[in-house]
């Protein structure tokens, strides 16, 4: 067991090793500080708290990073978890180590609760936008490393959600800064809890193989470095490794291969002074090895996005392995370790001048980096990229991405213009704000609508950011002076009416209105409605018609009753029983007993396909009947109901007559893979459940969603197949959609 003297004197070891000068006080009170404050909090695995903050140092010092991202560290769970603030931090350490903390803070409490692969750009370039100092986010990547690392002691669920958003979000914001040594990591924790089988499949055969791996690595090894000497190629670093579990496993889904069958499952590096002997180098591995063609890459001339160099080549060695080989100069070596934030260490190390060329991707991030210092170098980096737009959560968690300074207006249009439309009030965060609030990143903005909202106000074009909020406005003002004519002309076609002596219950019965339309020359009520208003067209002119029509249908009705009424059929059995009073029996319509209704058309919400067994509610349509919905589905959530709505809720149940089967919908997400179509086929005709419909999404970043439509006799044999697709190798998650 290590003590946490131990462990503090381990990270001021590290810090020594890279930066002489650091703020060792300092970084000592951080500590202590942190250490106090989180007393006796333990962490799942049964030791103190302060341990999770003093590792992200370590691993925040083992990326070389300065102090103050030492201190924030230390410091980064003090302002969520304990009783410690803001301005404290900010008097006893500092307002930048103040900021930071802050800055992490935020991106822990964003909640994630979307699994579609749309938003998780949004989510990532949310995290960049709301990190306004990078470090803020480097100190994030470094606690998700940590919590990632101590993941067995947390429940199942929670492993698999944090994995999936590590697998999703912060692995590929690794990639985006250059950590390749952290996103190798990152990628390893996640898929093992991910896919457990696979990857233990994967670890326990790379384990028993080691000592054959460990032979061919060092005998290429010694062959590299013997030749370096001999063309006089010095202080060139060779080693080679075994690629990790991760990038195997892709591989091996990808390409549909066994473990044995995956090409280059070793990769060697060459780490030399100059650019020059880069190139030379080449030349002898090429001339060592037979390099298979179209397999080089030359990312010294053209380096990728996130400012990684280096030349990379797959070559045959003398037993027929294929490893790849990439070579690089040290200083790139350091780049494709630690990206950003060696880069960092980097400018600390040379002041003023020199190689600022090579991270022409850093530069674009800069705001000015002309003639910067050291010191003020940190503080200008900042990630401007996302700095003209913001990223808010709807209540349900999906990030909606607006221009910068938008308000509760530009939120509720670019949902839907009917919610601009009926927005009577709007709340951030769970409070009530104004229309013209400025919304922030990471904000949860609720929009409260009425039906009896007077619509948009004129002002809200100037308020709006957005092109579309505005042109939806104006669209409304454009359009409501129609609906103002309608509602006139109606007005004034009623009043004609009842001085004819006519209801509008009269014209507008199914049997009538089709033949009174055919005597007016529009195609609808409301274009009639919509003249009568602007004055194209007089009321009294369209009642004198309508009248004449229906005193003709009445005339014909008339005689067709006369000669119904002499055939004289008996009433129905159900008119008998009604009249000798008998109660009426409970009936059912497709299996569901409506409560205070009987006989009433009944159909099951797309929504969340309802199966029985599951808790149901029913809401009145308009015209549709009753439409049946889970109890947990979105749409059924009390919270949303709409007032308007609230009386249109009534309470249903299953019937003891259920149909033989119900349709219902699943939501399979897989990591891809060949075959994969296959195995989820096989599980569900082994089931015996009917499939009416199957479609599958592949996602860019190689994710599966398959959408399937089953019958199923009830909730029991739905639970059942659900078990079975979760336990294919790659499915990660199996869900009923709702809402
Ligand atoms: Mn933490």
């Amino acid at each position: 067991m290590v003590s946490l003297e131990e462990r503090y004197e381990h990270l001021e070891k590290t810090i020594r090793g890279y930066n002489i000068s650091a703020d060792f006080a300092q970084i000592r009170a951080a500590y202590e500080y942190a250490r106090d404050h989180h007393g006796d909090q333990l962490r799942r695995d049964g030791t103190p708290y302060i341990t999770h903050p003093l590792q992200v140092a370590q691993i925040v010092a083992e990326m070389r990073l300065d102090s103050e991202s030492i201190i924030a560290a230390l410091l980064h769970d003090c302002i969520e978890d304990t009783d410690s603030t803001y301005d404290d931090i900010a008097k006893r350490f500092s307002s930048t180590v103040a900021d930071i903390v802050d800055g992490v803070t935020k991106l822990t409490r964003v909640q994630y609760s979307t699994m579609e692969e749309e938003q998780m750009e949004n989510l990532r370039k949310m995290l960049f936008a709301m990190s306004k100092d990078i470090r803020v986010i480097l100190i994030k990547i470094a606690d998700r490393l940590h919590n990632m690392r101590t993941m067995e002691y947390q429940t199942p669920e929670k492993q698999k959600k944090k994995a999936f958003e590590t697998m999703e979000i912060y692995a590929p914001i690794a990639h985006r800064l250059g950590m390749q040594k952290v996103k190798w990591e990152l990628e390893d924790l996640s898929l093992k809890y991910l896919d457990p089988v696979a990857y233990k499949e994967i670890v326990d055969k790379l384990a028993a193989e080691s000592q054959e791996h460990a032979q061919f690595m060092s005998d290429v090894q010694a062959q590299i470095t013997q030749r370096l000497g001999e063309m006089g190629i010095g202080n060139a670093t060779v080693y080679g490794r075994v690629k990790h579990p991760y990038s195997i496993y892709r591989k091996m889904y990808a390409q549909d291969k066994t473990m044995d069958e995956v090409y280059d499952l070793f990769a060697f590096r060459v780490l030399v002074d100059t650019v020059a002997d880069c190139y030379n180098v080449l030349g002898v591995i090429h001339d060592l090895y037979k390099p298979i063609l179209g397999r080089f890459k030359d990312y010294i001339a053209t380096p990728k996005p996130n400012m990684y160099q280096s030349l990379h080549t797959t070559v045959i060695g003398d037993q027929g392995i294929p490893f790849e080989v990439q070579i690089r100069t040290y200083d790139m070596h350091a780049i494709a370790e630690y990206g950003v934030a060696a880069h960092w260490k980097y400018k600390q190390g040379i002041k003023g001048e020199g190689g600022e060329k090579t991270y022409e991707w850093i530069r674009r991030l800069l705001e000015n980096q002309e003639d910067a210092d050291a010191e003020d170098f940190i503080h200008s980096l900042k990630i401007d990229m996302f700095s003209d737009e913001v990223f808010v959560f709807t209540p349900r968690g999906d990030v909606i991405n607006l221009p910068a300074e938008s308000t509760p207006i530009d939120f509720a249009y670019s949902i839907h213009s009917a919610i601009g439309n009926s927005m009577v009030g709007a709340k951030v965060n769970g409070r009530m704000v104004g229309f013209d609030y400025q919304l922030h990143n990471g904000d949860i903005v609720e929009i409260n609508t009425s039906k009896s909202a007077h619509g948009p106000s004129r002002d809200w074009v100037k308020i709006a950011r957005s092109s579309e909020a505005r042109s939806k406005i104006r669209q409304w003002f454009k359009k409501e002076r129609r609906e103002e004519n309608i509602a006139q002309g109606r007005a004034s076609f009623e009043s004609e009416l009842k001085h004819a002596g006519m209801t509008m219950a009269q014209i507008t019965a199914p049997d009538v209105l089709p033949a009174v339309m055919k005597r007016i020359p529009f195609k609808t009520l409301d274009e009639m409605y919509a003249a009568i208003g602007y004055g194209g067209y007089t009321a009294l002119k369209a009642v004198n018609r309508i009248r004449d029509e229906i005193i003709h249908i009445n005339r014909t009705a008339g005689q067709e009753k006369a000669a119904e009424a002499a055939k004289a059929q008996p009433p129905a059995k159900e008119q008998q029983e009604a009249a000798k009073g008998l109660p009426k029996k409970v009936k059912s319509e497709k299996g569901i007993v409506v409560e205070g209704l009987s006989n009433c058309l009944v159909k099951f919400s797309k929504c969340c396909t309802p199966v029985p067994g599951d808790e149901i509610v029913g809401f009145i349509t308009r015209g549709y009947g009753v439409s049946v919905h889970r109890k947990d589905c979105p749409n059924a959530d009390p919270a949303r109901r709409s007032e308007a709505d609230q009386g249109r809720w009534i309470k249903v149940s299953w019937g003891e007559d259920v149909n033989a089967s119900y349709d219902t919908s699943l939501e399979v997400v897989c990591k891809d893979r060949p075959k994969l179509l296959m195995d989820i086929s096989t599980v569900l005709s082994t089931s015996k459940v009917n499939v009416s419909g199957l479609n599958v999404q592949s996602t860019a970043d190689g994710f599966a969603i398959f959408h399937v439509t089953i019958s199923v006799t009830g909730y029991q044999q739905l639970d059942q197949v659900m078990r079975k697709l979760g336990q294919i190798s790659s499915v990660m998650k199996v869900t009923r959609p709702a809402g």
